[in-house]
């Protein structure tokens, strides 16, 4: 079984920019939620993964409430861990390659927010590693992300839950409003750590 982890913050750790019980109704319920289903997706499987990678690299054996539930799981966790009221800062090296591919940190973010502006209805923003090792802005729908094996197969470094359930509560339909808050909580030394390293899901979510 998977299991809903552990998270380090407090509900009310991101006021303003992410309101107390959006946080609340966010991990507890949402995430909560797709753990559940996708143990309950699983066990109705006969040869089930029970590493998240393996079921990413693998994603089209498997049913939709897997693939909905295995992105949840994931894309939550994951976005859980940027989360910091540390102002941190970009290494140098991600800075290089942010200037590299996107002309300058700034740019980034200006591509990144019309990104996830973009996405219609409920999905995600990324910022991703290619096979070459340049990075990437990419978006998905509902809780997908690039990481599976059908749409790239790449290295997340991180992500933005744009569904409404992210931000409704506080911003309402006022997503800019949101993206914007999104730069104030990020840990840009986490990211930076995921792009130096490489690092694989199984760092973050735990096997079942
Ligand atoms: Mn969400």
């Amino acid at each position: 079984m998977f299991i809903l982890p552990k998270v380090k913050f407090s509900y009310n750790m991101f006021e303003p920019y992410f309101d107390a019980q959006t946080m609340e109704t966010h991990y507890t319920k949402h995430h909560a939620g797709y753990v559940s289903k996708l143990n309950a997706a699983l066990s109705a499987m006969d040869h089930a993964e029970c590493e998240i990678e393996d079921i990413f690299e693998n994603i089209e054996k498997y049913p939709s409430a897997v693939r909905n539930n295995a992105g949840g799981h994931f894309n939550h966790t994951l976005f859980w861990s940027l989360l910091s009221t540390n102002m941190t800062q970009v290494s140098p090296l991600l800075t290089e390659a942010i200037a590299r591919d996107f002309g300058a940190l700034q740019l980034f973010k200006k591509k990144f927010e019309e990104a996830a502006l973009s996405v219609f209805g409920s999905g995600w923003a990324w910022l991703v590693k290619n096979s070459e090792g340049r990075l990437e802005i990419l978006t998905t729908s509902g809780q997908d992300n690039p990481a599976m094996s059908d749409l790239g197969s790449y290295e997340i470094l991180l992500g933005l839950d744009v569904w409404e359930h992210a931000y409704y509560l506080k911003y309402q339909n006022r997503r800019a409003e949101y993206i914007d808050a999104f730069w104030s909580v990020l840990d840009w030394a986490r990211v930076s750590e995921r792009f130096a390293r490489s690092e694989k899901f199984t760092e973050l979510v735990d096997k079942c």
